[in-house]
């Protein structure tokens, strides 16, 4: 196949990973970006691999599942910012055996009585991508491949050759899709107090519990406000947050508070990855990868994968 020029809208986990994967398979990626990867929502995200707030189910499992094998690889170099961490998910009564993901992680073990006034809970490894590190990994490994990262803020989709919009919520403007809208999270990053385990406790929808340790520190989320567009992180919600989850692990007690951040999760209905040739015979088209909710970073590679197919089912079409 003839290489490609494919302009990547978006710096966030989707677009640097689907311009990855482009340049990588030899196609020129150019990634455009009103905020570089360290300033998107994507450098907010825990980063644990989790299939949260996505869907379709059948989709989101195929693309979680192509993911965890490529970030649990990832986790094997040096430098990438990825980690295996074993856990636990914490469910009350009338939780299912197994979650509608199991096809996508090779062994998930159902536990009695994890913890106090939880009857049982899914132990499981999983990846955990320390995103200040796991971004710039990205970036690094694109530029490697002949690709660009620049700072460029859009009024509108580019209307010729061949585009993919990884603008994540911000595709609410460029896409026009109403169906978009945020779900606020927001989180607490801690000092390491030896906390090795991520936890998950999702019984309130709103306030969904997790811990995920990294190697220097430990973000303990959360939030799920749906349709909140607010920024700034409230105090009182912090304070409950570590509230919670210290009664759930104790060494969390007194750890030093190092950031507060809030990000805005990109949710849609289903996520959108489509290609939409240009009207008016104009050669290429727009490739949409976004909406993919609190699970951005677990769907990036299956994402990728489609959105390489897409791009060059895309061209084939327009050389016919
Ligand atoms: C608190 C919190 C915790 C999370 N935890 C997890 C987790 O544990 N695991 C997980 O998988 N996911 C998690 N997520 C979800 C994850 O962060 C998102 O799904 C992901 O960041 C979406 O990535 P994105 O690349 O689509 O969007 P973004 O990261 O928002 O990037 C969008 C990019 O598009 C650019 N852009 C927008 N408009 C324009 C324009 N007009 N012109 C040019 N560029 C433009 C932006 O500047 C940015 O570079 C979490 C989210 C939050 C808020």
């Amino acid at each position: 196949m003839v290489p490609v020029r494919v302009v990547v809208v978006g710096a966030g986990v989707v677009g640097l990973t689907c311009a990855v994967r482009l340049a990588e398979a030899g196609h020129e990626a150019h990634v455009l970006a009103r905020d570089l990867p360290h300033e998107t929502t994507s450098a907010v995200a825990a980063a644990l691999w989790y299939p949260y707030r996505a869907l379709p189910q059948d989709r989101v499992t195929a693309w979680s599942a192509r993911t965890y094998e490529v970030l649990t690889e990832l986790a094997r170099q040096p430098g990438t910012g990825v980690q295996v961490r074993d856990g636990v998910e914490l469910l009350g009564p009338e939780a299912p055996d197994q979650p509608w993901w199991r096809a996508a992680v090779p062994d998930l073990t159902t536990v009695p009585d994890p913890a106090p006034g939880y009857p049982h809970g899914w132990r499981l490894a999983l990846p955990v991508a320390e995103m200040d590190v796991y971004l710039d990994h990205l970036v690094a490994r694109l530029e490697q491949a002949g690709g660009t990262l620049t700072r460029h803020w859009l009024a509108e989709l580019p209307a010729s050759g061949v585009v993919v919009n990884a603008s994540g919520l911000a595709s609410r403007a460029l896409a026009g899709d109403g169906t978009l809208s945020p779900v606020r999270g927001q989180v607490v990053k801690v000092a390491q107090t030896g906390v090795k385990e991520w936890l998950i406790e999702s019984s309130d929808e709103e306030r969904p519990l997790y811990v995920v340790p990294r190697e220097h520190d430990v973000v303990v989320g959360g939030t799920a406000d749906a349709g909140s567009w607010n920024l700034s992180p409230d105090p009182e919600t912090a304070t409950a947050i570590l509230a919670r989850a210290t009664a759930l692990v104790p060494a969390l007690r007194g750890a030093e508070v190092l950031a507060h951040r809030v990000g805005l999760r990109p949710a849609r209905p289903a996520v959108r990855l489509e290609a939409v040739p240009h009207p008016d015979g104009e050669s290429g088209g727009v490739v949409h990868c976004y909406g993919h909710g609190g699970a951005g970073v677990t769907l990036s590679w299956g994402c990728a994968d489609d959105v390489l197919v897409a791009v060059e089912e895309l061209l084939e079409s327009v050389r016919r």
